[in-house]
């Protein structure tokens, strides 16, 4: 997960409210305290943590309790919310045809940005087109069409050419039977008189519904000043944030461009082109809580899970048996990097643990070979794994020309599984929604 020491600090904060006596002064002076440090070390500005401290300990000590709320419910909400706040809301993109201009600084990741939004609208079953305006990188019109490529996009660009405006102009007639063309221009060192020219030139090419900043998260706190630069200059619409993977401070950006008149659409989780996600305040923070956020992953469960693949909702209730494993083991597959998805779950569906590495290296391969010892079982056997001893398991791995171990690990993994999707059904509310205060139940912090 994104921000790990961030979200490690937090939870810990927030379990002291939940082991605590009762809720007094004294109890939300050091848990606010907690919740100060965290949120420096992730480089939030120190002004925005006093304004969120004093807003916290004003309400937790002011205000009633909703009916149905315990106090350590309550505080726990008004921490929830606030940290909601701090994030701010995120720009709306819409699902319909729309023209898209990416800009911002030479490094920040807008080629790569650009293949990930198109691979977002294609998932969403637009179809994307991309327009390279960059001209002055070297090797910058090779990378994306290379990227297009291997992700099936229209490309259009033009490599001996040097003028972006005439390309773009070009770019815009040739694609316009796209539902989304996303136009990736060129970077400089910093914002220069020359760039904002020529973004200018570009964008008055044609009406843009967006014109994203893409900014590095390693700048921190600096984002908001590039946030207003760039809107100043060119009037920008909303924030990519790119590499909050690789960074602990990455509390710093996304705080910061909350606190401009912008807004975050985006943010960028890794260099492949999957490595994107819609920037969504609820989710982002529940997840940071360690509450799981199951309303991206029925979302994006929905957008592939078409038809009679697997039903989302059936997954989450009654036995849980190998078949139904496998079934949801490939339709994950489809959904994009495991790793993503696991972040999505609840940590209260598995107990409390974290989800090891070993559960992220679930490959194509491992589900061929999967696969494979499953048709060695008999179907009384993959109905109700329960059923598998050792002999059976001698008998199985023979069958399959695998080892005994491996299927133990398939074993292993389903027990796993079970355990995920029976924390699921606790937290899911009706129509997907997550049901914070059973959440936090599970987590042990009534
Ligand atoms: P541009 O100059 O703004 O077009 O930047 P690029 O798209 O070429 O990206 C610069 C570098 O950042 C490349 O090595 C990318 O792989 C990397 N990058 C971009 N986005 C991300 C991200 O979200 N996470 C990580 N880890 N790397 C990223
Ligand atoms: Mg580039």
């Amino acid at each position: 997960m994104v921000l790990d020491n961030l979200g490690t600090s937090l939870k810990d904060a927030l379990r002291k409210i939940a082991n605590s006596g009762k809720i007094d002064k004294e109890v939300i002076d050091e848990v606010v305290k907690d919740i100060q440090r965290a949120m420096i070390q992730a480089d939030v500005n120190v002004r925005l943590v006093m304004k969120l401290s004093n807003q916290i300990k004003h309400r937790a000590l002011t205000e009633a309790p909703p009916p149905g709320m315990n106090s350590k419910e309550h505080v726990l909400r008004i921490v929830y919310t606030e940290l909601v706040n701090i994030v701010g809301k995120a720009t709306p993109i819409a699902l319909q045809s729309q023209t898209i201009m990416m800009v911002g600084l030479q490094g920040s990741g807008k080629t790569t940005t650009t293949a990930k939004i198109a691979r977002y609208f294609a998932r969403k079953g637009l179809k994307p087109a991309v327009i390279c305006a960059d001209t002055y990188r070297p090797g910058a019109y090779d990378q994306l069409k290379q990227l297009c490529d291997k992700l099936g996009v229209a490309f259009y660009g033009e490599s001996e050419n040097k003028d972006a405006v005439a390309i773009v102009k070009k770019g815009l007639q040739e694609t316009s039977k796209y539902d989304i063309r996303i136009v990736d221009t060129a970077g400089r060192h910093a914002l220069e008189t020359d760039l904002i020219q020529e973004m200018k030139d570009v964008y008055n090419l044609t009406k843009f519904d967006h014109k994203l900043l893409v900014l590095d998260a390693a700048i921190g706190q600096q984002a908001s000043e590039q946030a207003k630069a760039f809107n100043d200059a060119i009037g920008i619409t909303g924030v990519v944030i790119t590499k909050l993977d690789g960074t602990a401070k990455g509390g710093g950006a996304l705080s910061a461009v909350s606190d401009t008149n912008t807004s975050i659409a985006f943010i960028g989780l890794g260099e492949t082109p999957d490595d994107l996600e819609r920037f969504d305040p609820d989710g982002f923070i529940s997840r940071l809580l360690g509450m799981g956020d199951l309303k991206a992953l029925v979302e994006r469960a929905n957008e592939v899970l078409q038809k009679d693949d697997v039903n989302v909702e059936k997954m989450m209730q009654g036995r849980f048996t190998l078949n139904d494993m496998y079934d949801q083991l490939e339709a994950i597959n489809k959904m994009g990097p495991l790793k993503q998805i696991m972040s999505m779950l609840p940590l209260g569906g598995l107990g409390g643990a974290s989800i090891t590495d070993d559960m992220y290296k679930m490959t194509q391969d491992k589900l061929k070979g999967y696969k494979v010892i499953m048709d060695s079982m008999t179907s009384a056997e993959r109905d109700d794994p329960k059923l598998i001893g050792s002999s059976r398991i001698a008998r199985i791995s023979l069958g399959a020309g695998k080892s005994a171990e491996d299927v133990r690990e398939l074993l292993k993994y389903h027990k796993m599984m079970q355990k995920a999707m029976k924390g699921m059904k606790g937290g899911a509310a009706p129509g997907g929604k997550v049901n914070m205060q059973k959440m936090m139940k599970q987590m042990g912090m009534k």
